[in-house]
């Protein structure tokens, strides 16, 4: 009710729910929380929370942020289709994304048509009306995932031949399994990310609860949400429970939303695969059932896409997975900065590397 009452950005209730967080975490061994989200990193920095928690609270960035670990090979097999006059459509981050030989920038400034977009409908549309090849690089969690199933649909149904996905979709929950499975591992509780959890529901997470006795809280973006995530998993982790809750009841709910996971399932399987910097991930990827093959780019083409390593002495894989702080990589500041990136965490805005860059690490 109090939450209600004032709204999702009030700073007198964020006081008071800090206060309560510092008095909970007075003289407590460190804490250690992973937001597993990049809208999550960016709105942590932007309110300046990790300046204002306790200093043995600590909050690691997660593998939440498409552009970080979609593998490189995607962004080279993208520029090579755009260079054979195939016109690629994509988010904007991915245009600057380093590939393993290639960007997709250097692609456009070698005459590749690279057309950014926020939805893949604009992919759609330029197929309807232009006529030539276009291929929808899809990348992107369970939030994205629904509306390229969606997008082949659609293609299927009105014959759209010239349209097809160059599908790198990734899942969510495998890899916070792969980082609870870590010997290194030292997360003591996730704020779980809000946008996949319209999709998914609260249910896929809670083997973190049940089998690792890890709590998870499925959080929003604005000040009181984080904070309410906070102190949830502060005051379990210090009361020896764990549970994964909803504190973002006004958008998610516990089984998530049934008929986009129907629509996935309908045109994507679920695979092994690659996420960059990190290795193969059990069961993390979707690729696109052979029904619908004709809108897959990767058969259509003939492509085979490999490159899931960083640029040398890069350390985003291991930012990814919280064994390692932004600043603590050699080349944060110095070789690598959000003018001059040398990883993809640089890259995007709500790549960990680059929100502490901006926010104060350096
Ligand atoms: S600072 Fe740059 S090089 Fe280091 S991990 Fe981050 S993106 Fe990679």
């Amino acid at each position: 009710m109090e939450l209600l009452a004032k709204g999702y950005r009030d700073e007198d209730l964020g006081r008071r729910i800090l206060s309560r967080i510092r008095g909970e975490m007075d003289g407590a061994p460190t804490v250690r929380l992973m937001e597993v989200c990049g809208t999550h990193t960016m709105s942590i920095g932007k309110l300046g929370l990790r300046r204002a928690i306790p200093y043995n609270l600590v909050l690691l960035s997660g593998p939440g942020w498409p552009v970080c670990v979609t593998p490189g090979g995607y962004v080279d097999a993208a520029a090579d289709l755009a260079l054979d006059g195939i016109t690629v459509i994509t988010f904007g981050d991915m245009v600057r994304v380093p590939g393993s030989r290639t960007s997709l920038e250097r692609a456009r400034a070698s005459r590749g048509r690279i057309v950014v977009a926020s939805s893949v409908t604009a992919a759609l549309d330029l197929a309807r009306n232009e006529g030539g090849d276009v291929v929808f690089l899809a990348v992107g969690f369970e939030t994205t995932a629904p509306t390229t199933a969606a997008a082949v649909l659609t293609a299927s149904r009105e014959g759209l031949n010239n349209f097809s996905v160059l599908v790198s979709h990734r899942l969510v929950p495998p890899a916070l399994r792969l980082i609870m499975d870590d010997p290194d591992c030292a997360v003591s509780g996730f704020i779980l990310p809000g946008h996949v959890s319209t999709i998914i529901g609260t249910e896929p997470y809670e083997f973190l609860a049940d089998e690792f006795g890890v709590p998870g809280v499925v959080a929003g973006f604005e000040l009181i949400d984080v904070l309410v995530a906070l102190e949830s998993l502060v005051h379990m982790i210090r009361s020896g429970a764990a549970a994964v809750n909803n504190a973002y009841t006004r958008v998610v709910r516990t089984g998530g939303n049934r008929k986009a996971e129907e629509i996935m399932a309908e045109v994507f399987e679920v695979v092994d695969t690659e996420w960059r910097g990190i290795g193969r991930i059990p069961m993390s990827g979707l690729a696109v059932r052979e029904e619908y093959a004709a809108f897959d780019a990767a058969c259509k083409y003939g492509i085979q896409v490999g490159g899931c390593e960083l640029p040398p002495g890069c350390s985003c894989g291991s930012v990814l997975r919280g064994v390692l702080r932004p600043a603590e990589c050699p080349l944060f500041g110095r070789r690598c900065t959000p003018q001059q990136p040398v990883g993809p965490c640089m890259v995007s805005t709500e790549g960990a590397c680059a929100v502490s860059y901006k926010y104060g690490e350096k």
